[in-house]
């Protein structure tokens, strides 16, 4: 039986228990409703028995009456009291089987498209440093030749080797990342990154301004450096036209923060928090051409809550994402 027939029926089980506990309610009560008027009969015959019956005022005011009627409406109230418990209770436990089910598909969903892009990021790279071995051996290359098929199988390799670290790092961050405070110099860390992807992007324009007083800081290195170069290098690889990244860097009391801006595809506000998720990725198109796990974000957000930070994106003005960092700076 597939997923959607096995809903279906869950569905008529649920209404069919409602329709039969309703309907079980209204007979205890009509039941209810029969045993007090037959007692208020009998009661009525005892009084006329004992010469204690005026007239029917008065017997609505006698006080075996009034505890009878008392009786009577506590056991409606405790009947109808409990089919409330039991309909709550009901819509509770089908809120749970339902979240249960939504978060098992979202869970598959995620492990296909992981597998689908990990599968795509681990042969792509093998194959292209396969190629470039075949290539040297097979034919006479000039140095020149020999040297650009040799730092194209390189460049796969280091991004095979990064993508290998990123796994082992998300794995490890299923526990607390643990952080080590040091004096950081943002200047120092961060312009070698922007070098860097400036040799692999080299039409790109990057601005990277720092607040006077903000450039020495007490924080994680290695989590610094990650949460740069993961939002540096996704500023250029979701903006296929317009390589515009704007790097702003201030401080506010305790807080660093950090913006990064770019003029690329943006992010559709209904996936402004997924995106942080392990493994997920936006299902359009440009975002399935280009090279990705899924785990960088999810990598960042692990290590700005370390820090005791926060991470947010914006739409940037006119178009693009801004992520925007909170760090608590431990310098006191
Ligand atoms: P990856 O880039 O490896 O797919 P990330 O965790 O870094 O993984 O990003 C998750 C997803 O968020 C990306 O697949 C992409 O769809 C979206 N994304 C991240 N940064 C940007 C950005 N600057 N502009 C547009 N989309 C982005």
């Amino acid at each position: 039986m597939n997923n959607n027939k096995l809903r279906l029926l869950s569905y008529v089980i649920i209404v069919y228990m409602l329709l039969a506990f309703a309907w079980w309610t209204i007979l205890l009560n009509n039941k209810n409703e029969d045993a007090f008027t037959a007692k208020k009969e009998l009661l009525r015959i005892v009084l006329i028995a004992d010469n204690q019956y005026e007239d029917e005022r008065s017997f609505l005011q006698h006080p075996s009456y009034l505890n009878l009627k008392q009786r009577y409406e506590r056991r409606q109230l405790m009947i109808f009291g409990e089919s409330l418990v039991f309909v709550i209770s009901l819509f509770i436990g089908f809120w749970f089987i339902n979240k249960g089910y939504r978060d098992i598909i979202k869970n598959s969903k995620t492990k296909t498209n992981f597998l689908l892009s990990i599968s795509h990021e681990l042969k792509s790279p093998v194959a292209s440093v396969k190629l470039a071995l075949e290539t040297i051996i097979k034919r006479k290359l000039s140095s020149e030749q020999l040297l650009k098929v040799s730092s194209g199988a390189l460049a796969e390799n280091t991004r095979l080797g990064s993508l290998i670290e990123n796994l082992l790092l998300a794995t490890k961050l299923e526990d607390p990342y643990e952080i080590k405070i040091e004096e950081i110099n943002l200047c120092e860390l961060i312009q070698p990154m922007i070098n860097n992807e400036l040799l692999k992007y080299p039409e790109a324009q990057i601005v990277f301004q720092i607040e006077e007083g903000a450039n020495i800081v007490k924080s994680d290195r290695f989590a610094l450096q990650t949460i740069f170069s993961n939002l540096l290098e996704n500023a250029l690889k979701y903006s296929p036209t317009i390589k515009e990244v704007n790097m702003k860097i201030e401080t506010s009391g305790l807080d660093i923060i950090i913006a990064v801006a770019d003029k690329g595809i943006g992010i559709p506000d209904e996936e402004k928090t997924k995106i942080f998720e392990k493994f997920y990725r936006l299902g359009a198109e440009i975002t399935r051409a280009t090279k990705g796990t899924g785990l960088g974000l999810f990598i960042i957000s692990k290590m700005v809550t370390a820090l005791e930070g926060n991470i947010r994106v914006e739409d940037n003005d006119p178009e693009g994402s801004v992520f925007i960092v909170h760090l608590k700076d431990h310098l006191n």
